[in-house]
């Protein structure tokens, strides 16, 4: 896979060179591209921004000088995502669909935002895909922080990137829709708190249960809309009972919560 991301601050971009990323970037799996966006511009001063058609407060990103660097780096095609806080929110889906394409290319804003054509432009495109995202309803000063986001959770899917792929199946957000239980390692007992007794009995049947009942309640405590997307025809007797117990019902064949 190869992730283009311009910016003018492309020094932030530099926790791509550590840890797992920098690894997967090292070993070829990923090819991440960090470019400034200033060396598209053509003024002495290498202008990227100017005031806002309309008034108000605040400096808009230039198209013109957007457009130079996107038709650089989208020559041959690719997904354009923009991150903003007015975009669709980033989800695990989005990552796990996103981790199956071949080019991605992060447009990072930064004042008041890309002038809008940008995005109109490139979405006429045949061979370009543009998705504006947000990393959560809060506003940051640039979309640097949510390219990294998005590199990580996309990369991290990649084949080949964690050494354990089972250690993904069961992760928050995952297939089963649930929030992952809690984990716990050595020492068994520590600041008086104990392991729960089921973790260290070997025995793989109750353990198994045991996760699952506490990822429900968990769920259930902290994301009832996360409950009320679960299949039904997915969750067997104890699933329900679980569920039950923090006033969840089946009506009609769907998911309710009591006095609701
Ligand atoms: N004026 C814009 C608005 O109200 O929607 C906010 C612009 S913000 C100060 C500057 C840049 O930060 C945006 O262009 C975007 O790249 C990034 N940004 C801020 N908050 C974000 C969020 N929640 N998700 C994704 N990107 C964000």
């Amino acid at each position: 896979m190869r992730i283009d991301v311009v910016s003018i601050f492309p020094d932030y971009l530099s926790p791509l060179e550590l840890s797992l990323v920098g690894k997967a970037r090292t070993s070829g799996l990923v090819d991440v591209r960090v470019h400034d966006l200033r060396d598209w511009a053509t003024d002495r001063h290498r202008t990227v921004d100017d005031t806002p058609f309309g008034g108000g407060a605040g400096m808009v990103m230039r198209p013109d000088v957007w457009g130079t660097a996107l038709d650089d780096v989208l020559a041959d095609g690719g997904h354009l995502l923009v991150p903003t806080p007015s975009g669709t929110p980033l989800t695990q889906r989005t990552a796990e669909a996103l981790a199956h394409e071949p080019h991605l290319v992060i447009a990072c804003g930064r004042y008041e935002g890309i002038d809008a054509r940008v995005a109109a432009h490139y979405a006429t495109r045949p061979d370009v895909t543009v998705t504006e995202y947000s990393i959560g309803d809060y506003v940051l000063n640039g979309g640097e922080v949510a390219a990294l986001v998005l590199v990580e959770a996309v990369v991290r899917l990649l084949p080949g990137f964690v050494g354990n792929p089972e250690s993904l199946v069961e992760e928050s957000h995952g297939a089963a829709g649930l929030l992952e239980y809690p984990v716990y390692t050595k020492p068994p007992v520590w600041a008086d708190l104990e392991v729960p007794e089921v973790l260290l009995s070997g025995h793989h049947g109750r353990i198994a249960r045991w996760r699952r009942d506490e990822a429900l309640a968990r769920t259930a405590s902290l994301r009832s809309d996360l409950v009320a997307a679960l299949d039904v025809a997915d969750l067997d007797a104890r699933d329900l009972e679980v569920l039950a117990e923090h006033g969840w019902t089946v009506l009609d064949g769907e998911l309710s919560l009591r006095g609701t």
